[in-house]
């Protein structure tokens, strides 16, 4: 880091402000985390400097024995530990693997059936502003009063719809998973069935939720949400004749050169995720946001279908003088970094909705258990109780701050 401090102090003050945010204060966005030092080492590896399109010994350009290499071990490693016979490993994050499995499989107006951004579901599932809801036409599943998905209600919808892919997976549903009832659905209308298993994929490789395989067809994730890999994508599947597809639709279909040096990082971070340990950290980011979940019910808080299966806890304050974005910004003062999140039967809008996401990984992988969750949890109980007290805000900050000062994540003098 010395070299970039005399080069370009700018921006080098800039990621040494980010540090002390990302240490001081307490990270419980749900699609966050922090990744290991060895993934941040290859990052910003001499890999950035090579163009490799293509794929493993099927390069468009020379010098490429060493990026085939690192590709062919990402590959690898992506299968081992999803347990799949084909993967691609190029896609540079969650939305490009998304685009590269419609680009596969369905040509444009062919219908797509996902879940409702506002019940949980992602942009990239046919919502009206992504690309993915102007090519294609979208129609939408959501979940019922109590926040669960209705597979009866799918079933419905799906066979009203006769979509040419139904997709399973969300953003903001702490519920899970039933890719098996997917997979009846999708039959019953000869549908492909898509897994977009972004948020839970760290809890998969661990068996802490159920497996997209063999039921789906295709699968997409990140890898720096639960994974805790470099941000990134990946599309999985155990089809040869969807994986030539899935192939030729990354490169050349959306994208150009692959990113040589985020995918060594991905194979540092499967090695991570495929050793006896993450079964542990798994294990724990789920424990700990059952914790969560009680206490704020405990407190009398509206947790969305009544508690937590994953890592995440959606809390509903319909029905309560202030918004999400109140929230949001209250906790941000006392020093939590959660945000603010739509919830079934919404009535604000988007920017201000009436609930709020949180999430266990990033906190679980700086080390924290039950007892500091428990500690946690009962400060933000204390900050939407007291939703306007500014001093008590404060006072929680510091707080937290001293809290987080036991668990060192990133080595100042490293970074
Ligand atoms: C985060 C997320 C994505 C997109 O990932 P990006 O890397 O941000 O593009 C796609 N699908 C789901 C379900 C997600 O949660």
């Amino acid at each position: 880091m010395s070299i970039l401090k005399n080069i370009d102090p700018e921006i080098y003050e800039f990621m040494e402000s980010e540090l002390v945010r990302q240490t001081d204060h307490l990270e419980m966005i749900a699609s966050e985390n922090f990744t290991y030092p060895a993934v941040m080492e290859a990052m910003g590896s001499i890999f950035t400097n090579k163009y490799a399109e293509g794929y493993p010994n099927k390069r468009y350009y020379g010098g490429c024995e060493f990026a085939d290499k690192v590709e062919q071990l990402a590959i690898d490693r992506a299968c081992k530990l999803f347990q799949c016979k084909f993967a691609n490993v190029q896609p540079n994050s969650g939305s490009q693997a998304n685009q590269g499995v419609y680009q596969a499989l369905l040509k444009p107006f062919d219908k797509i059936l996902g879940m409702d951004l506002s019940h949980g579901g992602h942009l990239t599932h046919g919502s009206k502003v992504s690309s993915s809801g102007k090519t294609y036409s979208s129609f939408f599943y959501g979940v019922d009063e109590n926040g669960i998905i209705n597979y009866n209600k799918v079933r419905e919808i799906a066979h009203i719809v006769k979509p040419k892919m139904i997709i399973c997976g969300a953003s903001a549903y702490p519920r899970e998973i039933d890719f098996a009832k997917f997979r009846e659905i999708a039959d019953e209308v000869g549908a492909f069935l898509f897994a977009d298993i972004a948020h839970i994929a760290g809890l998969i490789v661990a068996n802490e939720h159920v497996s997209p395989f063999p039921h789906c067809d295709i699968v997409s994730t990140t890898t720096h949400k639960t994974l805790r890999g470099p941000r990134g994508g990946l599309i999985m599947t155990n089809s040869e004749e969807i994986a030539k597809k899935v192939n030729s639709a990354i490169f050349p279909g959306i994208q150009g050169g692959p990113l040589i040096h985020v995918i060594a990082a991905k194979a540092v971070g499967f090695a991570e995720n495929l050793k006896p340990q993450w079964n542990e950290y798994a294990k724990n980011v789920k424990a700990n946001a059952k914790v969560l979940s009680n206490i704020l019910i405990k407190r009398g808080y509206n947790v969305v279908s009544g508690g937590t299966d994953n890592h995440l806890v959606l809390v509903s304050f319909l029905g309560l003088e202030f918004s999400g974005k109140d929230a949001d910004e209250a906790l941000g003062d006392s020093g939590i970094t959660i945000n603010r999140n739509t919830v079934p039967n919404e009535n604000r809008s988007p920017f201000v909705t009436s609930g709020i996401r949180i999430g266990s990984p990033a906190l679980t992988a700086r080390g924290m258990k039950a007892k500091e969750f428990e500690i946690i949890a009962g400060k933000i109980a204390d900050v939407l109780d007291n939703i306007n007290d500014k001093k008590l805000h404060l006072k929680i900050k510091n707080e937290m701050k001293k809290l987080a000062s036991n668990f060192v994540i990133y080595d100042k003098a490293t970074y």
